[in-house]
């Protein structure tokens, strides 16, 4: 993968995972100078920004860009200036020296530290995170009541705790811009801590923190084992609380499973409504494709898409990294997206992943079971309707679950030619649209093919 591409789709990953101002201030004038053997070397304008990247968003630049490339790097931040040949030499945002960013004494709109992107509009529900949505929501529309306070929220990585917990406060501030909204994670809250206490301002801290309407906590995992971060955290739960504020706290774990946390703190946590988001189905994986693809214009087929939801299965921030990296691939070989693209991009993971059931033997014999016909009929040129819906199904199923050339499945049906098989694939499509007991047939194949998902 060439290096431009390669930070470019790192970076649209990021893009999602940290704050707007943060993204334009931190990211936008970077550069990746160096990819070769496990190793990235990135270049970004002055120390100052050497040292944020390196202190806050290392972790996540080097998951971002280890997702991309799939290997594993060692990531290496340097000052473009001293490089020896400066490669970074393009003008603009790389050289306008980076505003440091103030500590907050009091909150208002602008420094809530929400990202706008993240709202319930865009935001998916399906069975996965059906109930979370609904209390998120609930809370936004009417915060601090009781039953619903703290709302404690947690799941696995990568499946949408964070753009939850934003959409709640962005939703307030909308319905009520002068509300004291503030987000901020386990580990700022240490850190803001912390530096109050250095430099000898604890006071400010407090007054911050006690006079929000709305606190928001995500990752709140990472104040457990400290024992000042955890009292001071008790102390202002506890004022928040007690004057119905609303507290939303995002976490890995239920409060009671986070090691070392402290007992009054967990049964605090767990003392308001508690949900948790599951890993999404297939066709909750589909529907988030679909609204990205919606959301950012981009020129994908359904096919494709169908093919990345089968294979990235346990984590929509890789599932929509990897179309990102799908869309890039393909512009960066000038042509639209297909399968047979994304299988490339997804290289090594895709083995892993692709269910072991899914093979293409499997899937013709099932849709021959599913329909109680045979496998040299399948394979026939016999026209009959009884056989043609049937094999057209198997086309469009050896496409959309192998990510196959369309030669290829055509060789797999009794050597047809590869617009019969694009013929067939796009009549299924279409198909699918408009008749409900067709699109069910598809359901259950695809279940009986593998009924674990
Ligand atoms: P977590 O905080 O649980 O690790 P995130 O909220 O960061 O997960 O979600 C990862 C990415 O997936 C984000 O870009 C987010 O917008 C997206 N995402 C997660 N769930 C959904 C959903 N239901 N609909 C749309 N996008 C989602
Ligand atoms: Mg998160």
């Amino acid at each position: 993968m060439d290096k431009d591409i390669l930070w470019k789709t790192a970076l649209a990953t990021l893009q999602l995972d940290v704050s707007e101002a943060q993204f334009n201030t931190w990211f936008l004038g970077t550069k990746l100078t160096e990819f070769k053997e496990g190793f990235v070397q990135i270049a970004c304008p002055n120390a100052y920004s050497k040292e944020r990247l390196s202190k806050t968003h290392l972790s996540k630049i080097k998951k971002a860009l280890e997702v991309a490339s799939q290997q594993k790097l060692k990531i290496e931040i340097v000052v473009a200036s001293q490089l020896k040949n400066q490669p970074v030499s393009s003008s603009g945002p790389l050289f306008t020296p980076p505003t440091p960013q103030k500590t907050p004494l009091e909150v208002s709109q602008s420094q809530h530290n929400l990202n706008k992107h993240y709202t319930f509009d865009n935001f998916v529900v399906g069975n996965s995170n059906r109930l979370a949505h609904a209390v998120a929501l609930a809370i936004a529309q009417s915060p601090g009541n009781a039953p619903t306070n703290p709302f404690f929220l947690y799941s696995d990585v990568g499946l949408g705790k964070t753009h939850l917990v934003h959409a709640i406060g962005n939703y307030v501030l909308k319905k009520t811009p002068q509300a004291k909204v503030f987000y901020c994670s386990g580990e700022n809250f240490t850190n803001e801590l912390l530096e109050s206490i250095q430099r000898k301002k604890p006071r400010t801290f407090r007054e911050k923190f006690r006079k929000l309407d709305m606190l928001i906590v995500d990752d709140v995992q990472f104040i457990a084992g400290r024992d000042s971060t955890q009292e001071e955290f008790f102390n202002t739960f506890n004022t928040l609380h007690n004057e119905g504020r609303q507290i939303v706290l995002a976490s890995d774990k239920p409060p009671h499973q986070i090691p070392r946390l402290e007992e009054r703190l967990s049964s605090r946590f767990g003392g308001g409504m508690m949900s948790d988001i599951q890993t999404p189905d297939v066709d909750v994986r589909t529907a988030i494709l679909r609204s990205k693809r919606a959301e950012l214009n981009y020129q994908v087929d359904n096919q494709t898409l169908d093919f990345i939801a089968q294979v990235v299965v346990s984590n929509i921030r890789e599932l929509l990294g990897t179309l990102s990296q799908v869309v890039i691939a393909a512009q960066s070989q000038g042509q639209l997206p297909t399968p047979e693209i994304a299988r490339q991009v997804l290289g090594k993971t895709y083995q892993i992943q692709l269910d072991q059931a899914v093979t293409p033997k499997n899937i013709i014999k099932q849709v021959c079971d599913y329909f109680e016909i045979s496998k040299k009929e399948i394979k026939s040129s016999c026209r009959l309707k009884k056989l043609v819906l049937p094999r057209q199904i198997a086309m469009y199923l050896l496409r959309a679950e192998t990510g196959l050339p369309l030669t290829d499945v055509g060789d797999l049906l009794g050597g047809r030619d590869h617009t019969t098989i694009m013929h067939g694939i796009k009549k299924i499509e279409a198909l699918r649209q408009t008749e409900q007991k067709l699109d069910a047939d598809i359901h259950k194949i695809r279940h009986n093919l593998s009924p674990k998902r």
